[in-house]
């Protein structure tokens, strides 16, 4: 396969070869790039456009720790204890099974920066800035940036397709959040704070995120489920408000922020006819629609789509959830959605189960019958029960293209 770079405001042109364009080198884009890498020769040639010029500790990831889990030796810190809150209830969930795992984001950029450096076959194109939809020219794409013009057999495309908007999802889980350091001991680091209702206000939900990584730092977050996304600003108030309440009046420190917006329930749009272009990522459902986590559900699409291009395929999409689980959590979306202040009421249920291991595996896409069977039966029969309709005329329309 040819691709043929032209670079601007230069009357050179560079015949190399590659076959594979990846535009967007985020947790998607490096996460396939490193699958591709680690088969050496046999990689087929790959590029990574990325619009930033360097790459910072800008999130973390977290998931329910199994031995099925991808980059375990990445994680930092693990909790076996977790809880969810509001008002006077508490629920503490004992998860040694299958503890609450995170990994920064700086150990899996300089890890996939390492993976990649170990092989010619794909190159890392940082401060890069896909400019213009590609388009196909003689069986290959074209993929215009600011540095010139790149051409490919295959294209798999991590941007997001456009800013997040109101309409676009049954709800958005905006989120902001600060890791501090405090000069006293404020925190247990044994527990990991979920959701913490406690500065719910009615008609959204509202909850704080706490992970604790030493008595003395903590990464804290507010987070709102919503129709609408909401920025930083909007979460200020709240996340000023309970960093304040823990820290006891002992002064601290801010080591680092982070924001994010992600997609609860998204409706489904036209993808392109052409299946040598896919739209992968958290924009284009690669976010589970019930919690928006997506970082181990990246990794096993990475994974799939990586031996379809090394044995001559396609590249792969993110595959669609197994009918059930779309069901439960569309259904899910709605009552919160309908009804957001019962979700302290609903979360509480759900994590109050004797076994946590069935929620646990359902969020981690691996529940099998008993556990949607144990979910259903943790939350209120009525209120799922009167959303069914709307969910049902929902699911018509969007089959006659009108949802
Ligand atoms: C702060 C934060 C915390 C999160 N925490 C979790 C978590 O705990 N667990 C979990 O499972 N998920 C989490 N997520 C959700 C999800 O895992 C991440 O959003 C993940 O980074 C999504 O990967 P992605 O490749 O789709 O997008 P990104 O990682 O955002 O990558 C997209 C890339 O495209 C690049 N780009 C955009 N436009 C262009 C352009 N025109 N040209 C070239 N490059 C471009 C961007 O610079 C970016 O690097 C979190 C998200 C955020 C934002």
């Amino acid at each position: 396969m040819r691709r043929w770079v032209v670079y601007r405001g230069s009357k050179r042109s560079m015949e190399a070869e590659t076959d594979i364009m990846i535009l967007g080198g985020g947790c998607a884009g490096l996460s396939l790039a490193l699958r591709l890498a680690e088969h050496g020769a046999s990689c087929p040639s790959t590029t990574v456009i990325e619009a930033r010029s360097k790459y910072v500790n800008d999130r973390t990831w977290c998931f329910w720790d199994d031995d099925s889990a991808k980059l375990r030796h990445l994680v930092t810190h693990r909790w076996s204890t977790v809880v969810i809150a509001h008002d006077m209830q508490k629920v503490t969930v004992d998860c040694q099974a299958n503890p609450y795992a995170m990994i920064p984001a700086e150990a899996f950029y300089n890890y996939a920066k390492g993976g990649l450096a170990k092989t010619p076959r794909v190159t890392l194109a940082l401060n890069e800035r896909v400019i213009a939809e590609p388009q196909k020219e003689g069986g290959l794409w074209r993929v215009e940036t600011n540095q010139g013009f790149h051409f490919a057999k295959w294209v798999i495309d991590t941007r997001p397709e456009r800013l997040p908007e109101g309409g676009d999802a049954v709800l958005w889980q905006s989120f902001s959040g600060q890791e501090i350091e405090c000069d006293a001991e404020c925190f247990n680091p044994g527990v990991a704070s979920l959701m913490d209702f406690s500065l719910s206000k009615s008609g959204r939900i509202t909850f704080m995120y706490l992970l604790p990584f030493s008595t003395r730092r903590a990464l804290i977050e507010a987070t709102v489920f919503a129709p609408e996304p909401l920025g930083p600003e909007d979460l200020a108030g709240d996340l000023a408000a309970y960093i304040h309440r823990q820290v006891e009046g002992s002064t601290h420190v801010v080591l680092r922020s982070e924001h994010g917006v992600l997609p609860m329930g998204q409706w489904a749009r036209a993808g392109r006819s052409d299946l040598s272009y896919v739209r992968v990522g958290v924009a284009a459902g690669g976010a589970r629609s019930a919690s928006g986590y997506a970082f181990q559900r990246i990794q096993g699409w990475a994974d799939e789509c990586a031996k379809a291009l090394v044995a001559g395929g396609q590249p792969l999409g993110h595959a669609a959830d197994p009918w059930i689980m779309r069901a439960m959590d569309a259904l899910f979306l709605r009552v919160l959605r309908a009804q957001p202040g019962r979700a302290p009421e609903l979360f509480l249920a759900l994590f109050a189960h004797r076994d946590p291991r069935h929620i646990i595996r359902f969020m981690s896409d691996r529940a099998g019958p008993t556990d949607f069977a144990a979910i259903v039966f943790a939350l209120p029969t009525w209120l799922f029960l009167r959303e069914i309709p709307g969910l049902f005329h929902a699911f018509i329309n969007t089959r006659k293209g009108r949802g």
